[in-house]
């Protein structure tokens, strides 16, 4: 059988499709935390999607075969509405299963994709076509197809208004135009499926394109680094060097290496660090002290968390704070993290207007992000508003030396994260033991004040809050120190 999920994996890469049906032991055990914060989100949203359809019926069951079932006894017994129809015809091997369906006056039906994002993605109809020919199989005749998606201009007010958090926009004659070319489409996936051994397919940029594919670990195994794939190269240029057997970064033409990589790969050239000194002194003398190094924590979410705030909106829960006085004074540390569920900006927001004070450069890491959770503080909190407005004024990027290419290492492998930036500068400081993923204390967060997940024990909470605590520290400590390499380094 093909089901939707196998056509959409086929579309991103045949290898994927075939490598998901006959060697699943590839597959990480289980989806990382962000995965499973997407997939928990998008049941979220889809349960106030069956809200807008009163009445409706649930083929949802634990085993598919009474989930074909059950969808079988409600369009029998004449239901109007289903929501988890699933459907599957051996004639053609074709298998799915929508999220809602509604019976038309005519007798035709309109079929209803819910997803979490905020538009309506390219990817979104080829997966709602593959329906449509799936439920026209099973002899219902499809009217109209929408994708249902979540309105981001919607604040919450009180409880969660589901025809104001959700957007049902139609798709109809995409999906009819798109129809048009899947036969071919699903002949090939049907072809791939037949195949005794995996398909040799070349890695150009599919993997993590529409989706980060979960065989990454297994397709890239054995690519050095810094490889072809760390120079944002086109397909084209790609498969070039490829048809050349050239994988290692430092064997590409430079002629083929674009300007914004051009120092980059300069420095794998090199072996060693290319460093703009002047500049990095210019830069420098722009600080004013104190200097502050500060970060934030957020957590954003579909279904908005709190009052006053819209679908994914960045609320930020956490911070930390180094303060350096005065060059070669000794750093202080200032911290938040707040603990309860409840809109944590008005608390963060006064303690951090007590430590900040009126004057010297705030830094951060890509401060676009810290700026803008700024500007939203002082709408919503408009007595605070001066002191953000303020505190952006004062604000300089300290990722600007190393992402405008005045100090860049090979071993930065062309980004300017600090997660790849910091064991580079300051090697003595490391991530490791931390928490292990970016965004993972956004996760952890909603635990913590039990927004999301089984209660905690206290000891529990203890170990997840320091563990919280830590790694912010870090993010704000590893500025100071990357400064200092700076500062070593300017002349
Ligand atoms: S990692 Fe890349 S090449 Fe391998 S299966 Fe996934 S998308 Fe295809």
């Amino acid at each position: 059988m093909l089901t939707k999920s196998d056509f959409t994996r086929f579309l991103q890469c045949p290898k994927a499709l075939w490598l998901n049906k006959y060697r699943k032991d590839l597959l990480p055990e289980e989806p990382d935390a962000q995965l499973q914060r997407r997939f928990d989100e998008g049941f979220e949203v889809e349960e106030q999607a069956y809200r807008l359809f009163p009445g409706g019926m649930s083929a949802h069951a634990e085993e598919i075969k009474d989930q074909i079932a059950k969808t079988k006894a409600l369009l029998a017994e004449g239901t109007k509405v289903i929501f988890q129809p699933t459907f599957s015809d051996f004639k053609s091997g074709l298998f799915c299963r929508a999220d809602i369906i509604k019976q038309t006056k005519g007798g035709e039906w309109d079929l209803y994709e819910v997803k979490s994002a905020t538009d309506i993605k390219d990817v979104y109809i080829p997966d709602v076509a593959f329906q449509k020919e799936c439920l026209e199989d099973a002899g219902l005749k499809v009217k109209k197809v929408f994708v249902i998606v979540v309105n981001n201009q919607y604040v919450r007010k009180g409880a969660i208004e589901p025809k104001k958090l959700l957007k049902i926009v139609e798709v109809t004659a995409e999906a009819a135009d798109y129809a048009k070319a899947m036969a071919g489409e699903m002949a090939e996936a049907f072809r791939i499926l037949r195949l005794k051994k995996e398909p040799a397919v070349r890695i150009l940029r599919q993997c993590h394109n529409p989706y980060d594919c979960p065989f990454i670990g297994y397709c890239w195994k054995g690519i050095p680094t810094p490889s072809i794939y760390d120079a944002t190269l086109s397909e084209a240029n790609l498969n070039a060097l490829l048809d050349e057997g050239i994988i290692k970064l430092g064997d590409v033409p430079e002629a083929m290496i674009p300007k914004s990589k051009r120092k980059f790969y300069q420095s794998v050239l090199a072996g060693e660090p290319q460093m703009d000194r002047k500049a990095i002194a210019e830069w420098i003398k722009k600080l004013r002290y104190p200097l502050y190094f500060l970060d934030y924590e957020t957590y954003s979410s579909a279904i908005p968390a709190y009052d006053g705030y819209r679908p994914y909106q960045q609320i930020p829960f956490q911070y930390s704070l180094h303060v350096l006085e005065k060059p070669g004074a000794k750093v202080k540390h200032f911290e938040h993290l707040a603990t309860d569920n409840a809109d944590p900006v008005p608390a963060l927001a006064k303690e951090l207007m007590g430590q900040i004070g009126p004057k010297g450069t705030v830094l951060a890491w890509n401060m676009a992000f810290e700026k803008g959770r700024n500007s939203e503080m002082a709408v919503r909190l408009p007595k605070c508003a001066k002191f953000f407005k303020a505190v952006n004024a004062r604000m300089l990027d300290l990722m600007v030396p190393i992402r405008s290419g005045l100090y860049v290492h090979p071993d930065f492998v062309g980004s300017a994260s600090i997660k790849a930036v910091l064991p580079v500068m300051a090697p003595e400081l490391s991530y490791d033991g931390l928490v292990t993923e970016d965004g993972a204390a956004c996760d952890d967060w909603p635990k913590l004040v039990g927004l999301l997940g089984a209660p905690m024990t206290p000891a529990e909470r203890a170990t997840m809050k320091q563990r919280m605590l830590d790694y912010c520290r870090m993010d704000t400590f590893a500025m100071v120190r990357i400064l200092e390499e700076l500062g070593k380094v300017a002349r």
